[in-house]
């Protein structure tokens, strides 16, 4: 585990993490004054890539700096907006109506020191599914935003030609956006999915991100996180709690709790992979 320390004063700045993949819903609001969107990233845990992102709950010893840039709480346009208590600006906590709750160390403000984690082998995680008791209420939105930044980078590597997709998991998620954004006509492109236990023939292969590191699988076109791309390859879907995680209780009603309905990707957050990447 690591612990993020001041680069100026040295002081510890985190709780003891663990890295987790980077999720694909970072900085892409959810709705309109969605108010209580949970935290980006489960306590304990940090992801990277340049620069660090963690829990609210997991910072230790800092200050406000500053709180403009704001609709109900703060968010990212006043950066930074927290201090070390040596006086250096080093991290900007974003909390605002729609936006997932985080804490963003600039690049260069901290350094982790301690022992990472071994990477985990891929076969050490669990690529059947979710299990009931893994669902929660934000699931389905995670997953729809995932599903609309894949969408978005298959569109991309596509290179302007319309996507075909196999009957089934891939083309109740992505057949109808794909359409909508590229309608049919001219030489498709197949799509198909690639990673633990399955070998994907196309000329685009969709695979998984590593859920430690957010390695890519070997030889995929486009990337996914493991969540999306296991409801891909098994068509499993968590049980969402109807009273927020009541589960011994839960599991028991009659009916069970629903499960989520049909992930259709998030339309914003394939405009912004188009836009960001023109
Ligand atoms: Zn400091």
């Amino acid at each position: 585990m690591v612990v993020f320390e001041c680069a100026g004063c040295g002081a510890a700045l985190t709780a003891a993490l663990t890295q987790v993949d980077r999720p694909d819903h970072e900085g892409i609001e959810w709705g309109n004054s969605t108010s209580f969107t949970p935290p980006l990233l489960a306590d304990g845990t940090y992801a990277a890539q340049g620069d660090f992102l963690v829990a609210p709950g997991d910072v230790r010893g800092l200050s406000w700096i500053g709180y403009e840039g704001y609709c109900c709480g703060v968010n990212a346009s006043a950066e930074p907006n927290l201090a070390c208590a040596c006086g250096r600006p080093v991290a900007t906590r974003v909390d605002d109506c729609s936006f997932w709750q985080v804490v963003e160390f600039a690049p260069g403000a901290v350094r982790p020191v301690g022992s990472p984690e071994p990477v985990r082998p891929w076969e050490d995680f669990d690529w059947n599914g979710p299990s009931p008791e893994d669902g929660d209420l934000w699931w389905e939105r995670r997953v729809e935003i995932a599903a609309g930044v894949a969408a978005g980078r298959v569109l991309r590597a596509a290179e302007g030609a319309p996507v075909s997709v196999p009957d089934g998991p891939l083309a109740a998620v992505f057949r109808r956006a794909f359409d909508e954004w590229r309608p049919p006509g001219g030489a498709p492109k197949s799509l198909a999915l690639a990673g633990p236990g399955v070998t994907g023939e196309a000329d685009l292969l969709l695979v998984p991100r590593h859920p430690q590191t957010g390695q890519a699988w070997p030889g995929g076109s486009v990337a996914v996180s493991a969540e999306l791309w296991v409801l891909l390859a098994r068509d499993v879907r968590p049980v969402l709690p109807r009273t927020g995680g009541q589960w011994a209780d839960s599991l028991r009603d009659v009916p069970m709790p629903p499960r989520p309905h049909d992930v259709v990707p998030a339309h914003w957050a394939i405009r912004r992979v188009l836009r960001e990447q023109r």
